[in-house]
């Protein structure tokens, strides 16, 4: 095929490929579309499963001709007519036969089509086949190297430079690398073939004329000695001429087809079995990398600089691995990305929320994104792939480390206070239910509970063999944190327990104090008349049956209080805060229904029953009938002053054995470790026990001050008075009737 083509329409790609790619152009220059055409070939997903082929010789010798007729492609040839050189730099294609008669074809053979060089068309420049038998060694599995019968012999032929060429690069070009120096087959392919010297002994002629190429090129230090076979294969094929035989030309070349096939060293021998694709050839550049390589080596080679190929493979591995890692990111940040702006959202909402089935989902993301990453760099510079693959798993954990983290920190927030809601709403219930419930048990429930939950949580991040996703530490510190909340609530509950205790203590002391004051209000109370002068036994010890029923009712209260404190597992310490607290509160209650008692209408009521008790009843307890006979003044004088005494009694809180106020302090006892009083605002200072309050015991335990004390004795006589007339005033009625 002569003609141009054209880009045109849906097919344009297609068509633009239909001659191959032209790799190098005339200008040197590399062509930027090789990976595309390796993409739209599909050889470029073909990982190690491809071929490449090179076509050497003179020009015009109908190398293009061959590879057409061989592989299908679509190379210009140059027409009968014009005979002027067509191959331009180097042009490579895909093959299009996939059989060669009923043999097939090896899948994906990459052929490239190079310029010759005879001189003709480009002078004495040597430079461009000396460049272009580097490209291909570099690159290429078999060269072909195309050559007419009758140039076989002529050992100063255009040909043989070629192959001092190819020789001297080969040096060049695997000498760093020694070790793993690929050999190539170099096929000749003896064109125009006539038959009467049979192909066995132009191959002799051949292989003559190499080893003498060989030898006469200088060999680097340490290599004098190298052979040629040391680097090379050889293949011979013969075709007849393709215009005077063509039919036959035609079973030539699919004879020769054939021959493009897989195959290996036999074992005993070493003689080639089956095709010419040794894996032995091939340079191993993954498909979808080797136009990067190609283009490296090429810049190489264009401005003369040493090509090392295996830095060239690094660097290829390199470029590579960044580029898939890149690729497999995508594929891993469609699926992270969102959960991490979820977490972020969340977070910044100040609502911790824990994203369901993170683990299983980062897990999975994870691997895929590492398989795939091996899939596809594995095949390149094990080096290179393996610390790049490290690099990756970096990029995926630290993304992974702060999502795992904000999951756990989520699961621990959310789990104190579901903790917290759970404890104090099983309480609410049991209170409510009659306040028969197991503070201690409630906890250890939903602590057990609610540790599980995160234990699920931590456990569904953990990646087998993966350090870091092992969250124990987390764990143990949510541990932490539960009991830090169950000991302030185990406070809290301490209160409560304390305010039902004072409630009980308050209402016990209603009922005993408000008895004993309302005896008061009986003038002969007590065993026994009082004597004239002489208080009753029971206004006398009015204060010692207080203090020892107090005492009595918050002795109780504190055994209440210690064993439900102990039935949740409250500690000594707390217990003792506890029962301090209580004693004082309960002071403080008792003083405040003695200042009930004693307030002004409450006391003057007392005191006038009291009064009216001595003064109207007589000693047996019968009510006076008045006469005009009667001591009137007398009894009146006797009992408002036996009531009157009552007065300086009831100011003072006084034990009638000591007469002195109780030893407060002792009872209360000394302020327990760690509590400051300034902190708990329910406990007003207490005269006495608090000295640095500046009051005394003595202002704790006066009653009635002494403006309250004169005023009460005012109004009492007031009060006695008005009982006094009435009865005189009765007395006398009693007569005029
Ligand atoms: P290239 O420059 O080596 O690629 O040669 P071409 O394939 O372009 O062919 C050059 C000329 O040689 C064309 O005119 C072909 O028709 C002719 N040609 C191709 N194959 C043969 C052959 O086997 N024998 C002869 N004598 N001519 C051939
Ligand atoms: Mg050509």
């Amino acid at each position: 095929m002569n003609g141009h083509f054209s880009a045109v329409g849906a097919d344009a790609t297609a068509q633009e490929y239909e001659h191959g790619i032209q790799v190098i152009d005339e200008e040197k220059e590399f062509n930027a579309n090789v990976n595309a055409y390796l993409q739209e070939t599909s050889v470029a997903q073909a990982g190690f499963n491809y071929h490449l082929i090179s076509v050497f010789g003179s020009q015009s010798t109908g190398k293009s001709t061959l590879l057409n007729h061989l592989f299908g492609t679509e190379f210009n040839v140059m027409s009968e007519a014009e005979r002027r050189q067509t191959t331009k730099g180097i042009w490579m294609s895909k093959n299009k036969n996939a059989t060669a008669g009923s043999v097939d074809l090896a899948e994906n053979i990459l052929v490239m089509d190079v310029e010759g060089t005879d001189g003709r068309e480009r002078g004495e420049d040597q430079d461009f086949e000396r460049k272009s038998a580097l490209f291909a060694l570099a690159t290429s599995e078999v060269l072909i190297v195309n050559i007419w019968e009758h140039q076989v012999g002529l050992y100063q032929g255009a040909n043989m430079g070629l192959l001092k060429t190819v020789f001297e690069v080969n040096l060049q070009l695997f000498l760093k690398d020694k070790e793993s120096t690929p050999r190539s087959l170099l096929f000749f392919v003896i064109r125009d073939h006539i038959g009467n010297t049979p192909l066995a002994n132009l191959r002799n002629t051949l292989i003559q004329d190499l080893t003498k190429i060989w030898q006469s090129i200088s060999k680097p230090p340490g290599l004098e000695n190298s052979k040629i076979e040391d680097y090379f294969d050889f293949a011979f094929a013969a075709l007849p001429h393709k215009i005077l035989q063509p039919d036959k030309f035609v079973t030539e070349v699919q004879n020769l087809g054939t021959r493009f096939v897989a195959g290996h060293r036999s074992t005993k021998d070493q003689e080639f079995v089956g095709g010419v694709f040794l894996p032995e050839y091939h340079r191993r550049i993954p498909a979808d990398g080797f136009s990067v390589y190609a283009e490296g080596i090429w810049d190489k080679i264009v401005h003369n600089k040493d090509l090392d190929l295996p830095t060239q493979q690094e660097l290829l591995a390199q470029f590579r691995c960044d580029e898939i890692s890149r690729e497999v990111l995508l594929a891993f940040d469609t699926v992270i990305a969102p959960l991490e702006e979820n977490q972020a959202d969340a977070t910044r909402s100040g609502k911790p929320f824990v994203l369901p089935v993170l683990g299983a989902t980062g897990s999975e993301a994870r691997t895929k994104c590492l398989a795939a990453f091996g899939t596809q760099a594995s095949r390149y510079h094990k080096g290179v792939y393996t610390t790049k693959r490290a690099e990756l798993e970096s990029k995926i954990d630290t993304r992974l480390k702060v999502l795992y983290q904000g999951q756990l920190s989520a699961a621990h927030k959310a789990g104190v206070t579901a903790f917290s809601d759970a404890v104090s709403g099983a309480v609410k219930a049991g209170q409510k239910s009659g306040g028969a419930y197991d503070f201690a048990e409630i906890v250890e429930k939903q602590k057990r509970k609610t540790l599980d939950i995160f234990k699920q949580e931590a456990q569904s991040l953990l990646i087998e063999g993966v350090a870091w996703t092992n969250f124990k530490p987390q764990y143990l510190l949510f541990e932490k944190e539960l009991d830090e909340v169950s000991a302030r609530l185990r406070k809290e509950e301490m209160r409560r327990l304390a305010t039902r205790v004072e409630r009980w203590v308050r209402s016990r002391l209603g009922d005993a104090v408000g008895l004993e004051f309302n005896k008061l209000g009986s003038g002969r109370a007590g065993a026994g008349a009082p004597e004239l002068g002489e208080k009753p036994a029971s206004e006398k010890d009015l204060w010692d049956r207080i203090w020892n029923v107090f005492v009595a009712i918050v002795k109780e209260a504190q055994e209440r209080f210690t064993e439900r404190a102990k039935s949740f597992e409250a500690s000594e310490d707390e217990v003792e805060i506890g029962l301090w607290r209580l004693r004082r509160k309960s002071w403080i209650a008792l003083r405040e229904k003695i200042e009930e008692e004693v307030m002004e209408g409450n006391i003057l009521l007392k005191l006038r029953e009291n009064f009216e008790d001595k003064f109207r009843y007589d000693e047996a307890g019968v009510p006076r009938i008045w006469r005009p006979s009667d001591d009137i003044e007398g009894i009146y004088t006797r009992a408002r002053e036996s009531t009157l005494g009552l007065i300086p009694l009831l100011s003072r809180f006084r034990l009638a054995e000591t007469i002195a106020p109780p030893d407060l302090p002792a009872w209360v006892g000394p302020q327990p470790h760690g509590v400051e009083l300034e902190d708990e605002e329910d406990l007003p200072p207490i005269g006495g026990v608090d000295e640095e309050e500046g009051k005394s015991l003595e202002e704790e335990m006066t009653v009635l001050s002494e403006s309250k004390r004169q005023d009460l004795v005012i109004r009492f006589k007031k009060t006695a008075d008005g009982v006094y007339v009435e009865a005189k005033r009765s007395a006398l009625g009693g007569i005029t009737q």
